[in-house]
């Protein structure tokens, strides 16, 4: 079986990483040849390991693409080489590229997958969480080709094989056009030069609590002594206090951070979908009865404009 692993131009190191484990989770042993495409500028083929072949788009994709290009890039990288899974960030960039991949390629398209397994048949089969990760449920796929978006922190970095693969050049007709009316104009994240929410070991999340867009002004501060991200619940971002972009949970951004500390957020389960994979979480909320407080493992009851610059002013003195 051929596996492809598409590297967006945004997905950094950690995240090619993790494609590259599940491509392996996906072999499991059995005969594939794992080929990546990286497709990006910042992209670094001499730290890729673990692939048997490797292929860089003759021009990169740079900064500022148009989705619709990854798009076209994917779409004709697939038509040439033949794969039979095709892997991308399950992110919000390749929960939107991936299906109209597999709508070009008349493919399957299996979203947010966690986890792979093999069927009485032999025949590989996939794993997604369902009804915002209470459940999961196994998919299988009848198609020739799969597209498959690959949920953030399901497969940590394993130890692969060495690799000698050279760095095969794919010429693919490029075309600039817009066909729709996506552009990546910039990363909320990186914008700031903080760690995305996808590689961030520390994360620091506000929600409706926070009461308004200043209170992620303190909570900016305290990710910057953490040397951290900053995360929002969807009520956060639906009252326009801090982009989309920063969203966690069912509809956001899975994260798995060493530290999430929940500000002002009550624990729905939509976000909470969104942090499991987190190895610890500290929460900060006036409502000792919050729900976040049942998957905690620091709880702090009080109100957050007092306890957060509180905590900075204490790790600013420690750091000093
Ligand atoms: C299909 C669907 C998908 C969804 N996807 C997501 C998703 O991806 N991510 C997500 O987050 N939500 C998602 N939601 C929304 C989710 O159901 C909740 O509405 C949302 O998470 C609530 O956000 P919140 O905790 O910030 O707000 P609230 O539930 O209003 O909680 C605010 C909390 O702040 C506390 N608080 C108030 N004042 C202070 C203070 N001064 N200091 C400290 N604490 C204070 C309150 O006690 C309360 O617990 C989704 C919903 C649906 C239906």
């Amino acid at each position: 079986m051929k596996i492809l692993v598409i590297a967006a131009p945004t997905d950094q190191r950690g995240r090619i990483d993790e494609l590259m484990s599940a491509a392996y989770a996906a072999a499991n042993g059995t005969e594939c040849e794992i080929g990546v495409v990286l497709t990006g500028e910042s992209h670094d083929a001499a730290s890729l390991q673990g692939a048997d072949r490797i292929y860089r788009i003759e021009n990169v994709l740079g900064a500022a693409f148009y989705a619709d290009e990854l798009v076209r890039v994917a779409e004709q990288a697939c038509a040439l080489l033949s794969p039979a899974l095709v892997l991308l960030t399950g992110d919000a960039l390749g929960q939107q590229v991936a299906p109209r991949i597999a709508i070009r390629r008349r493919a399957a398209y299996v979203s947010g997958c966690c986890g792979f397994e093999r069927n009485d048949s032999g025949e590989l089969t996939f794993v997604r969480p369902v009804y915002g990760g209470k459940a999961l449920e196994v998919v299988g796929s009848t198609a020739s080709c799969t597209i498959v978006s690959i949920k953030a922190k399901a497969f940590l970095a394993i130890e692969r094989r060495p690799t000698d693969a050279q760095v095969e050049t794919l010429r693919l007709v490029r075309d600039e056009r817009p066909t729709g009316v996506t552009r990546l104009h910039t990363d909320a994240q990186s914008a700031h030069g903080g760690p995305s929410l996808e590689e961030a070991a520390v994360i620091v999340s506000g929600g409706k609590g926070l009461g308004s867009a200043e209170g992620f002004g303190l909570l900016r501060r305290l990710a910057d002594v953490l040397g951290g991200a900053v995360g929002a619940s969807r009520a956060a971002v639906d009252a326009g206090w801090i982009a989309s972009a920063c969203q966690v949970g069912q509809t956001g951004t899975t994260v798995g951070p060493e530290l999430y500390i929940a500000v002002g957020i009550s624990g729905a389960v939509q976000h909470l979908a969104g942090i499991g994979a987190s190895k610890q979480i500290v929460a900060i909320n006036t409502d000792e009865e919050a729900p976040i407080f049942g998957v905690a493992d620091v709880a702090v009851v009080g109100d957050y404009s007092r306890i957060v610059p509180a905590l900075i002013a204490e790790l600013t003195e420690k750091r000093a």
